[in-house]
């Protein structure tokens, strides 16, 4: 007999061998039926798993994240066996769960397409059918070599574990794979899942290696949930900004023009040039100064800066011409650092709040270019503070509270607040651990005091300096950092930047590099994602369209209307085109432009205006002067 221990501290003895379902059964059998795993001694034990000797128990239900977890990954499993059953020369990468279900990479001489995935579906509810129970065995690294034999890919992770232990192989049916567990225990408990997509993607994710086929599939507990998260998906797709961005005109990505390097069309350049006014005014009233400086600069100002020894495979090459050398900026902070050198600062200078919007070049590799999320040319909405010590502090959370105003003012939200820290790497963090120490408890003390709740991640600073990282989940459900704030003091002592101090010593000021919302590149791909390409008034391209429906005997008056409205400075337009109302009507909502006026015998008798908001049936006929006032309105509250 063995003894279990539950959490709550009581004991219960079982014969060896029992495993997780059991012990769920024997408390009862609805807690049965929702086991999906356990924790036992803090490892993850398949439903099925015998469990050898005394330990505790942690049962993982249905209801557990981890649940999803195992269920997806025996979902992979289960899809694994109904490919090698279709494509009988089929070989298998990796298959681990992801945060909305599976995938699992296959190597097979067909290829598998998008209408070959419902036919790999039906032999997967054959298998489920068919309630095939999943046994773990443990082997020898010899005897599991010998098992695999002949397959490449299973060799490999085979030979990366470690020699003396043991290597946990599963055998399901006439189906044998090499997996760590934590499954379900048996097919049948599979039920609600769906194949979702193929894709390329290399062995262990190198480029050099062989291309595997994947296919990605989600799976769930009920069928409510499964339909849920594919209304979900639909929903997404119809979010998705490279097709938005297309409709809407917004930006125009072309081999031509080069890979990663976006357009940016009438429309999407007139969002862009409001969110800079925007930022700049924004910035203004917080006390920056705005500068401007060139996309090329020295190579030496990136050796100074570590750019150079740091960042170099995400830079482009280097240019040169007449003996000097050039590199295309991937980022402005020692263009900064020479502006803040061109005069003596004292100390009442500071702090010296230079900002600017940053064109920059970074290589990304073709492969992982996409949309406007992922870009070789962009541009940051960029700031370098430079404080001295005793206004580090207040100067960080100054620039934090304006990140929040911005993120708000767009409509986003926040995810999560993240602290990153160094870690012990020997190389990869500037070398001082006194200036660490000191940088890292200034920007822990910051959130603690001021209840800003954060998660801390050891090893993900900046090689100069902690950073505060603010990450927004975006309608795609990508978590992205929007926001940064990043403590420096390598690079004012690289670049030896000094102010003369009250005692009138020479002094080392500290720099706050600060992201505000990310690139307009990527901040576009959020914000089309966010609001469907229905942007808010104020950001719209084009924010009042003027209908007159009969292009003649309305005429004069929509055109007063529309002059009017340029006057007022909205994006205002005019539709005289000689097309049916109800044509110039759809091409509007299509275009999904915030307010419609249509003008009829009516509104030019009453000099009235007949609107309609986006999205909205109803039509609401106001005096002119009352749409102007409400058009004011509306921009002015962002909405
Ligand atoms: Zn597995
Ligand atoms: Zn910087």
């Amino acid at each position: 007999m063995i003894d279990i221990r539950f959490p709550d501290g009581r004991t219960k003895a079982y014969e060896a061998g029992v495993t997780p379902e059991m012990i769920a059964g024997d408390i009862s059998s609805g807690l049965k039926k929702k086991t999906v795993a356990a924790f036992v001694d803090g490892a993850l034990y398949d439903r099925n798993r015998p469990i050898e000797q005394s330990a505790t128990i942690e049962l993982i239900t249905q209801d557990q994240e981890e649940a999803f977890e195992v269920l997806n990954h025996s979902t992979a499993h289960l899809m694994a066996q109904a490919v090698r059953r279709i494509y009988g020369d089929a070989l298998f990468g990796v298959g681990p769960p992801i945060e909305e279900g599976f995938y699992y990479d296959i190597a097979t001489e067909a290829t598998i397409r998008q209408e070959d995935l419902p036919a790999i579906e039906a032999m997967m509810r054959q298998i489920v059918q068919e309630k095939i129970e999943m046994y773990r065995e443990e082997l020898t690294r010899e005897e599991a070599l010998k098992r695999f034999e002949g397959d490449a890919y299973k060799t490999e992770l085979i030979l990366e574990l470690p020699e003396d232990e043991p290597i946990s192989i599963y055998t399901q049916g006439e189906f044998v794979d090499l997996c760590r567990g934590g499954h379900i225990g048996n097919t049948g408990h599979i039920k609600h899942f769906k194949l979702l997509s193929v894709a390329g993607a290399y062995w262990r994710g190198k480029s050099e290696n062989t291309m595997l086929q994947r296919i990605y599939g989600t799976s769930w507990f009920s069928r409510e949930a499964l339909e849920n998260h594919l209304a979900v998906l639909e929903d997404r797709k119809a979010r998705d900004h490279r097709k938005l961005g297309k409709e809407l005109k917004i930006f125009e990505l072309n081999q031509e023009a080069g890979q990663g390097l976006a357009l940016w069309l009438p429309n999407g350049y007139t969002i862009r040039k409001v969110l800079e006014d925007y930022v700049y005014n924004l910035e203004r009233r917080a006390g920056y100064k705005h500068v401007s400086t060139p996309v090329l600069g020295t190579k030496k100002l990136y050796e100074i800066s570590g750019h150079f020894a740091h960042y170099q495979e995400n830079m482009f090459p280097l240019m040169s011409r007449d003996g000097e050398e050039f590199v295309l900026r991937p980022m402005s902070c020692p263009h900064h650092m020479i502006i803040y050198k061109s005069e003596l600062r004292s100390y009442r200078d500071l702090p010296l709040r230079l900002a600017e919007i940053v064109i920059m070049h970074r290589y990304e590799a073709s492969g992982a270019l996409s949309g406007l999320e992922r870009v070789r040319a962009m541009t940051l909405t960029d700031s370098h503070i430079f404080v001295r010590k005793d206004q580090i502090k207040e100067e960080a959370l100054a620039a934090y509270k304006l990140i929040l105003q911005a993120i708000s003012d767009l409509g986003l939200k926040i995810d999560y607040v993240e602290l990153a820290l160094r870690d012990n790497e020997k190389g990869k963090f500037h070398d001082n651990d006194q200036l660490w120490d000191e940088a890292e408890a200034m920007l822990k003390a910051l959130l603690v005091e001021e209840n800003i709740e954060h998660r801390e991640v050891k090893g993900e600073a900046a090689f100069y300096g902690p950073k505060i990282d603010i990450q927004v989940r975006t309608a795609m459900n990508h978590v992205i950092t929007m926001s940064t704030v990043q403590l420096d003091f390598l690079l004012p002592e690289r670049f030896d930047l000094t102010y003369i101090g009250q005692d009138g010593e020479k002094h080392r000021p500290v720099v706050i590099h600060r992201g505000l919302i990310s690139t307009w590149e990527r901040l576009m791909s959020i914000l089309l994602e966010q609001y469907k390409g229905a942007f808010p008034t104020w950001l719209a391209p084009v924010q009042v369209k003027v209908l007159p429906v009969n292009i003649d005997s309305h005429r004069a008056y929509a055109d007063a209307l529309n002059e009017r409205f340029l006057d007022e400075d909205f994006r205002s337009e005019l539709d005289a085109r000689p097309e049916k109302l109800g044509y110039r009507i759809r091409e509007a909502q299509t275009l999904k432009i915030p307010y419609q006026i249509v003008i009829g015998d009516q509104e030019v008798a009453d000099q009235t205006v007949t609107y309609r908001r986006y999205g909205e049936k109803a039509q609401t006929t106001v005096p002119l002067e009352d749409f102007v006032a409400l058009m004011h309105q509306v921009i002015r509250d962002k909405s």
